[in-house]
């Protein structure tokens, strides 16, 4: 237990680094519990980011029970996936679960609105640069980028897949380069509704699926060597990308929303440790599923509820810890385990023939594959 520590001896009780939809959810739930809670995002919602925009229905039943589903967003319900390959040829199965289609730069400003109602403090356009634990106290204290120190009882790391405060903490993960780069433009396209779908193409993968108001989501992973090799992503695009008969027809017969795309780079699919120096880390922070699953924002929602639940418990810093460590690893390593694996199938012209090959002679192996990179229904 905490003993004499108590809120009102400190600035905060609970303090969440990044207000993404794994730092958000675990602030709606503790601040309807009754608890203080301030979240640190460096940027001031709503903002645009790279993301697929696909969430999987294994958290669609949590969110509606917890009214958080945004119901008044008129986003599109996905039921089926198509995948092709390299050269353009193609298999389409139905998805068990399914999913739901709606841009990051709604849902997590939909999410921030109902932290803000629940009692939610917020610091934006702040960042978080470092953290530490004093065991003897059992306190946290947070550094900020405008000079300031909090003191808290818990601190979330909810910062996403790379962020400067990995650096300060010294996690392993961050010295090591990632040949990854992630783009993403809102498009109006005609491309079925209920159907999200993946094409490959030399050294990526490329993503296209409806999110709300008539807009089309297009995201890939693309290569940084490729991007360095072509001076712009424009002509890598066309180089690499295009190769894909289904990916140049997709952009020739596109209306593109946005003057120039939402880029990043170093994603990383390194192991972390789900804590660190007693914080817990959620979503991406504590490690990054394949974007190919579909499902790293059900994983982020997923964690930000088990991060609550293993607050509210009240025990010490580090009985939490050890607590959401285990659920963590139960939840989610093997499954991002296996996405790894399959991801490398990606990319390679030989072995994205033999996947679509494969799926269209026994699709019952590839629904299999599926289901293990996705979890139960929270
Ligand atoms: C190319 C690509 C496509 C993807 N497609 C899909 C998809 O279709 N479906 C799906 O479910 N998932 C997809 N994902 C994965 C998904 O985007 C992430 O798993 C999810 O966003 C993780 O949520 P999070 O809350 O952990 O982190 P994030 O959403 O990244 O939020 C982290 C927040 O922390 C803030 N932050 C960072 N550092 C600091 C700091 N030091 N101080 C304060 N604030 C900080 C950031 O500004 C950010 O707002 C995709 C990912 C990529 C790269």
């Amino acid at each position: 237990m905490y003993a004499d520590l108590t809120p009102e001896k400190l600035d905060n009780e609970i303090v969440i680094i990044g207000g993404g939809l794994g730092g958000l959810t675990a602030a709606f739930l503790l601040a309807n519990a009754g608890r203080k809670v301030l979240v640190i995002e460096k940027k001031a919602y709503p903002f645009h980011r790279v993301c697929g925009e696909y969430v999987s229905n294994e958290v669609k039943g949590f969110l509606i029970r917890e009214g958080l589903f945004p119901h008044h967003i008129p986003h599109a319900d996905i039921h089926r996936f198509r995948l092709s390959a390299t050269d353009g040829r193609q298999m389409e199965i139905p998805l068990d679960l399914g999913g739901f289609g709606i841009s990051r730069f709604a849902l997590d400003h939909h999410f921030y609105r109902k932290c803000v109602k629940a009692g939610v403090d917020f610091l934006q356009k702040t960042q978080a640069l470092d953290v530490h634990f004093d065991v003897r106290k059992q306190e946290f204290s947070v550094d900020l980028d405008s000079g300031e120190r909090l003191q808290s009882l818990f601190v979330l790391g909810a910062f996403g897949k790379r962020s400067k405060i990995d650096r300060a903490m010294n996690r392993p993960f961050i010295g090591q380069r990632s040949p990854y780069i992630g783009v993403k433009y809102h498009v109006r396209t005609d491309h079925a509704t209920d159907t999200v779908a993946l094409h490959n193409f030399r050294g990526g993968y490329f993503g296209i699926n409806q999110i709300e108001d008539g807009m089309a989501n297009l995201c890939y992973l693309g290569s940084s060597r490729q991007l360095r090799e072509c001076g712009s992503i424009r002509k890598m695009e066309e180089k690499h990308l295009f190769t894909n008969p289904r990916i140049r027809s997709i952009y020739e017969h596109s209306e593109f929303l946005w003057d120039k795309p939402e880029v990043i780079n170093e994603i990383s699919f390194a192991i972390k440790k789900p804590v660190e120096n007693g914080v817990l880390m959620l979503g991406d922070a504590a490690g990054m599923i394949s974007p190919l699953c579909g499902n790293g924002m059900a994983i982020a929602i997923h964690t930000g509820k088990l991060a609550a639940e293993a607050v509210l418990q009240n025990h010490s810093v580090e009985k939490i810890g050890r607590a959401y460590a285990q659920a963590w690893r139960t939840s989610f390593q093997g499954r991002i385990a296996i996405g790894r694996k399959v991801q490398a199938l990606f990319g390679s012209p030989v072995l994205s023939r033999i996947m679509v090959d494969m799926a269209n002679l026994l699709p019952f192996l590839a629904k299999k594959i599926m289901k293990h990179t996705h979890g139960q229904q929270v």
